[in-house]
Formats: C-alpha cells, structure tokens, sequence
C-alpha cells in the first residue's frame, strides 16, 4: 500500500490517518516502532564523524521524535515542529528564543493564566518588558507597537473567556513592523485553524489536551517556519528539553483518531452549548460557533470548526448553592484541564488576573469541556444540579 501523505487533495481527517506511516519500515505493521533511548551507537570512527545514522543522542531526536514532528508539519503548514514535555514548555521556550533582554512583548489579556505568570515573572527578570492587550483589539494593536516590540502573543479564542481575535488584521500590523506572530493554538487545533495559512509565524500547541485526548500524559509542540524555527529548535536544545518517547507516541497514536474524537466533541458542546442557553438559570453562553457568541462571523470567517471547550454564565446565585450544585453532579468534574474523552465543569474567575480588560458578569462563570458521554446523561446531571440552585 502506498498512500502518499503529501498528497494535498487529501483532507486533513484522511492524512492524520495516513500521517508518518510506512509499512515496509515497520516490517507490515501498522503503527511505526517506538524508539527509546539515550546512547547511539556509531559503528566506526568514520560513522561517529559523518554522522553515522543521522541520529546522534536520546535528546537530540529519534525516528519517533520526527514522526510526530513530521505530521505536525504536514498539519500546519509549517517547516519544522519541535516536542516539548509540555504545552507551557512549549510557550516558555518560543518565548526565550524570541526574545531578548531590552525587547518589548504585546500578549492578549485572554491569554492562558501560566503563560501571563512565566511573562511577568521569567520575562521580566529577564528585563523583557510586558504589555497585556484587548483580545478584540485587531487592527489597533498597530497603536500599542513601540520601537521594541518583538512578539505579539495571541490565544483564540481565549481558553476561558472565547473571545475570538482578528488574526489575519494582527498579523498584518506586525509584519510591517517586523514583529512575530505566535499563536496558542490549543483549542483550535491543525484541523480546525492553520494559523501559518493566514499570517501567523508560529502555532504552539498543548498536545496534552486534544492531541493525547486521553487525560493520560502532557506534551507540547512548537510549530513555525525557516529562521524562527532554527531559533526554536536550538533553544530547545541549549535548555535540554525533550518529550519521553511514551508521550510521543501516545500523541501519535491520539492524531489517528482526532478527526472523530473532535467531530464529536464539537457537535456535543454545541448541543450542550444551545440547550444552556435556553436554561433559565444562565445568563449566556460563550460559545464561538453560536450566533449569539459577539465574535461569531470572525469565526466562521477563519475557523473550520470548534471543539468541545466553552464557558457559561450563571445568573447571579447563593455561593453555597453553586457550590452545592458543583459538587453534586455525578459526571461533570473539576478539574484544571480538558481535551480528554471525559467531560468537566469548572468555576472560574478571571477577575484577579486580567489587567487590560474588566470581566462583568455578576454571575459565576463555569467552562464546560463536553466529553463522549450520553446527551441525554449529561443533560440529566444537569438539570438535577440546576434544581440545586
Ligand atoms: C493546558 C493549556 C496549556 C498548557 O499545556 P500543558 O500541557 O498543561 O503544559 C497552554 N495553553 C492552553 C490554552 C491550555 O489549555
């Protein structure tokens, strides 16, 4: 058999499918080998010269390491893709490579609460100056660049809040003033935005949540092109970083079925998604792909689809009962993370760390991650916790 993954007039569901697989190099077997290690053996001192395998060391990259690397590519548009052992290592180490003592960083005030902690603690001893932006800013950002300015960070949509920014209108401002464009591209992932396609320098993801999609390890990914990516891949290095091979290979094993794993989380959130909103207990509901959700046709306008993530508001409640409610539904959890095949509920308040933007609900704001339950199950755990309040 001969699928050639390259091939473009596949769609993404069918490569991801097809992606880093070669049957006679895996001697017929359908998943490639995992290859595990530190030492590399070259058999001669020529070999050791020349490079022998083209593998050097454990660290340095192994046929496992580059065929996730290599789908991720293909995935993103992008020249090359380097693992890390988590989603806000991925972060912090574009960050580092980009970024220099003196330089100036424009990062969206919707942005994923460790990324802000790493910006204004790390960066700043670093003297690496910080500034916190609208999410919604769009063109305007071309107001906040200074002399400085090296990265504008953006999140969309906003892993908590949704808010759905401008890509294309950013990037544009930051290319004429010579400035890289990163993106979390968590929540989207490669089948829903392929950020390099329209403006953006490089797409990070935490391969923890969608990509492992099992709750069941970390990984992250750093996606990005010529120069920039050299630069990456050599922080990656100089800091020592690697993903374990186990990961990498759950990560490889999960792209296989991401293609239905998030046609279906997006279907039920945005089931789940409409039938809150008809709740009378909720305030509203923030959810990109609803007409209701205040940056809807950006979305449409850039997004192939949405995933299982999003955020709903309470009306204003008794504390006690929310918690009460919170605490008595049999299958939402807590928890500080999603992506996997369970679904979650989460209270948070964005209010102690957003800077540039108010938050204004009254109400307790809940994200939602919509697992592979049974509606009609999740729906009843619901309604037996909204007669709570
Ligand atoms: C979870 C998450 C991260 C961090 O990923 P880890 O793998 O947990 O380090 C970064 N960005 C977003 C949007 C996330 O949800």
């Amino acid at each position: 058999m001969s699928t050639d993954p390259n091939n473009k007039n596949h769609d993404a569901k069918t490569k991801l499918v097809h992606l880093g697989r070669d049957t006679e190099d895996s001697k017929g077997f359908v998943n490639p080998p995992l290859y595990k290690g530190s030492t590399v053996l070259f058999p001669t001192v020529k070999s050791l010269s020349e490079g022998g395998y083209g593998y050097w060391y454990g660290r340095k990259g192994s046929p496992t390491y580059e065929t996730l690397e290599s789908s991720l590519n293909e995935l993103e548009h992008a020249d090359d893709t380097i693992l890390t052992p988590s989603g806000l290592s991925a972060i912090t180490t574009a960050l580092l490579a980009l970024l220099k003592t003196g330089d100036h960083l424009l990062v969206t005030d919707s942005v994923y609460q460790p990324t802000r902690n790493f910006c204004n603690t790390t960066l700043k001893g670093l003297g690496i100056d910080v500034t916190y932006y609208d999410p919604r800013i769009g063109a305007d950002i071309e107001n906040l660049i200074q002399k400085n300015t090296k990265i504008i960070f953006l999140e969309s949509p906003g892993s908590q809040s949704f808010e759905i920014q401008d890509i294309p209108a950013i990037c544009e401002k930051a290319k004429k003033a010579n400035i890289t464009t990163i993106i979390d591209n968590t929540w989207a992932t490669p089948l829903y935005l392929q950020p390099l396609t329209i403006g953006v320098d490089v797409s990070i993801h935490s391969g923890t949540k969608y990509f492992i999609g099992h709750a069941d390890a970390m990984i992250g990914t750093v996606s990005s092109n010529g120069e920039t990516a050299e630069k990456i891949r050599q922080m990656a290095y100089s800091l020592g970083l690697c993903a374990g091979p186990d990961d990498v290979q759950l990560a490889l094993r999960g792209l296989r079925s991401l293609g239905v794993r998030l046609e279906h989380h997006q279907k039920a959130a945005i089931e789940l998604a409409n039938w809150l909103e008809a709740q009378p207990e909720f305030e509203c509901v923030l959810h990109p792909a609803l007409p209701s959700h205040p940056d809807h046709e950006l979305f449409k306008r850039d997004f192939k689809g949405s995933t299982g993530l999003f955020t709903a508001i309470l009306k204003p409640a008794d504390p006690a009962k929310v918690e009460t409610m919170l605490n008595g539904l049999e299958l939402f959890a807590m928890g500080w993370s999603w992506g996997g095949f369970e679904s979650l509920a989460l209270p948070f308040d964005p209010r102690s760390y957003r800077t540039t933007t108010s938050w204004d609900y009254k109400g307790q704001a809940l994200r939602f991650h919509v697992g592979n339950e049974n509606m009609d199950d999740l729906k009843a755990d619901l309604t037996a916790g909204l007669k709570k309040l």
